[in-house]
């Protein structure tokens, strides 16, 4: 990696500042320091030295007389008083004296010190800062004059990069970009048939899943200069900058071609322009986007520069940017399936010592639906739980911990819960598994456990799918929402009384319910009829309503209908078989941590269940 070199700093600057300092110790300190022991006498005292004619030599300055007695051992020094016959007297006395022209009255040196110098330091003062605030603005060179230059980090391919071998899963994404690298490599075959590459090609998909590792695997294996910029770099605080800076780096990219240029997190700048109609927009954003999209008419895809941007929110790009010929490419990086979870860890895993027998299909079902980020922050944290315990090698119990850290928190030491809570919280668990047990569609349990955790969780039931599912029927969503609301149901029923520690389960089991009338088209009610829609699929699932204030209180109240019948299904289960529940709670109560295996042999012991 290599950046472009700063300019040298001019050593005219430190002219000027070895210039104020003289001036500064010519005015205010030498003259000082000829001046020792000076002795400060009032006035008559001057005039009876005079009379006394013991006084040397005299020197009147401005408003100060400097004066010595007559052997000259001794300075003295007065104000000078209106005295008209001063003169006579010191005349009289013999003394010599004399009127000085101080240096202070130099009329040149006084117009360097007062202004001059001033205006040096004001100017030295503003390069400085300036500077650091360019510095800070991630900007290189001096001053003004490095503001408009893109500092995009060039790669130079090297043997210690990072190769497609190092992102697991993502296989479409990989062949789409081996068609670009292998284009840049030999263009001759492509040109022979007539396809010209695409200009761009934009990596989307939700935050951790690998696209910046993967427009670094491609740094790493093409053998072509490599620029990576941020799209926030070009946001600038001057108008007009960022676009300087957008058309540095095509120029620097034009001269360097073929080659590739990468923009992570483009919508930066990237956004949907929005016709000024909240007083302007904003300016600097738009010319900077106005700038990126001329410059990528103005080259031809045939020399060979090819254009990479990331982004997890591509519905607010503006559409100018994805048209053809732009960024014409879209290259969906998605949330790894089963089999990438598997390859991820099993990537990342190599980093580290592990123990030999490790099932990673395990730790991959249970990580269902989470991010190449957070599976290797799984395996990392699984290393710190290792050498926290003084082992040198992980453990498969060592990730199957920190897949719940990385999904519910660290345990909590300190907040003990009373023996009453405790309880309550066990019946609570106990309830969401029993009901998840009683349905036939519905995922089995792999632990329960009443071990608070740092999210704020008092417990959980963890359930693992068998398998990937790509659909759910409407018996799923249903069993699920029954399952949630199992643990507030189980608690009513013992303890008739209700407590906050359902709220988590609320909030999931009533999103599901709205999306089921919503989105999914499972109401008889209101049939197949979008009444909402995703604004990003990737960074949250919320959706925004496009109906009517009537119909939006028509699917509140059938959304709570929805729950009303789960929780009267999850309480007839819980009620028939009161006896289990009572129990499995006192066991998980005494255990605080059970496996799915303790839970179903449990269950299975004494007589079939109540269906
Ligand atoms: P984003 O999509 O948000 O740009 P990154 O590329 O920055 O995500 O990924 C963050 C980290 O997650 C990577 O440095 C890598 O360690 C890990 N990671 C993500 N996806 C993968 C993958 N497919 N294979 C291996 N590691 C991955
Ligand atoms: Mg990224
Ligand atoms: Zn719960």
């Amino acid at each position: 990696m290599e950046r472009p070199k700063k300019p040298k700093k001019s050593s005219i600057s430190y002219w000027i500042i070895a210039l104020c300092v003289f001036l500064a110790l010519q005015a205010f300190v030498f003259p000082r320091l000829f001046q020792q022991s000076v002795k400060e006498v009032s006035y008559d005292t001057f005039i009876s030295m005079t009379e006394e004619k013991n006084i040397g030599a005299v020197q009147i300055e401005g408003s100060q007389i400097t004066f010595t007695d007559k052997n000259e051992k001794q300075v003295y020094r007065t104000g000078t008083l209106d005295d008209p016959e001063m003169i006579q007297r010191l005349y009289e006395s013999g003394a010599e004296f004399q009127s000085k022209i101080d240096s202070t009255s130099n009329p040149l040196l006084q117009f360097l010190i007062s202004i001059v110098l001033p205006i040096v330091l004001m100017i030295l003062i503003f390069r400085f800062f300036s500077k650091k605030m360019t510095e800070r603005m991630g900007g290189s060179g001096s001053m003004m004059f490095g503001m408009g230059k893109s500092n995009a980090k060039i790669y130079v391919k090297s043997t210690a990069g990072i190769k497609f071998q190092d992102v697991a899963g993502e296989e479409e994404a990989k062949e789409l970009l081996t068609e670009i690298v292998d284009f840049l490599h030999k263009p001759e075959r492509y040109q022979e048939i007539g396809a010209s590459m695409p200009k761009g090609a934009l990596l989307v998909g939700p935050p951790g899943t690998g696209k910046t590792l993967l427009a670094k695997a491609v740094a790493g294996e093409a053998d072509v200069p490599f620029f990576s910029i941020s799209g926030s770099e070009f946001v600038e605080m001057f108008v007009g900058m960022g676009a300087a800076k957008v058309r540095d780096l095509f120029q620097q990219a034009n001269e360097k071609a073929p080659c590739i240029v990468f923009i992570d997190e483009i919508d930066a700048i990237g956004k949907k322009r929005d016709g000024g109609q909240f007083g302007g927009g904003n300016d600097e954003r738009e010319q900077t986007l106005n700038q990126l999209l001329t410059e990528m008419d103005g080259f031809d895809g045939s020399k060979g520069v090819v254009i990479l941007a990331a982004t997890n929110r591509p519905e607010a790009l503006d559409p100018a940017l994805l048209r053809p010929g732009r960024f014409d490419r879209r290259i969906p990086v998605e949330l790894p399936d089963l089999e990438g979870r598997i390859d991820i860890l099993k990537v990342h895993a190599k980093k580290i010592q592990l123990v030999d027998n490790v099932d990673f299909s395990v730790i991959a079902r249970t990580a269902a639906g989470a991010s190449g980020a957070e599976l290797a922050n799984i395996v990392n944290e699984a290393a710190l739980r290792a050498v926290r315990l003084g082992r040198s090698r992980a453990t498969q119990e060592d990730l199957m911990e920190s897949v719940e850290v990385v999904i519910a928190g660290y345990q909590k030491k300190n907040r003990v819960l009373s023996n009453k809570e405790k309880l309550i919280v066990a019946y609570h668990e106990i309830g969401h598994a029993l009901v998840a047990a009683m349905q036939s569609h519905s995922a089995p349990v792999q632990k329960i456990t009443i071990i608070p955790r740092t999210s704020g969780a008092l417990g959980y039931t963890m359930q693992v799918e068998e398998d990937e599912h790509y659909l759910m029927t409407q018996t799923e969503i249903e069993n699920k929402i029954a399952t949630l609301t199992g643990g507030r149901a189980a608690e009513e029923l013992v303890f008739h009384e209700i407590t906050t520690g359902a709220s988590n389960d609320i909030e999931k089991a009533t999103k599901m319910a709205r999306a089921m009338v919503s989105r999914f088209g499972m109401s008889e009610e209101f049939g197949m009829v979008a009444m909402e829609t995703v604004q990003n699929q990737y960074l949250s699932s919320d959706a925004s309503l496009t109906c009517s204030m009537e119909t939006q209180t028509r699917i509140d109240k059938k959304v709570s209908e929805i729950i009303q019948n789960q929780y009267d299904r999850a309480m007839t289960m819980l009620k028939s078989n009161v006896a289990k529940l009572d129990e499995l709670a006192k066991y998980l109560y005494e255990h605080e941590t059970i496996t799915g295996e303790e839970f179903m042999q449990i269950l299975n012991r004494s007589g079939a269940l109540v269906q």
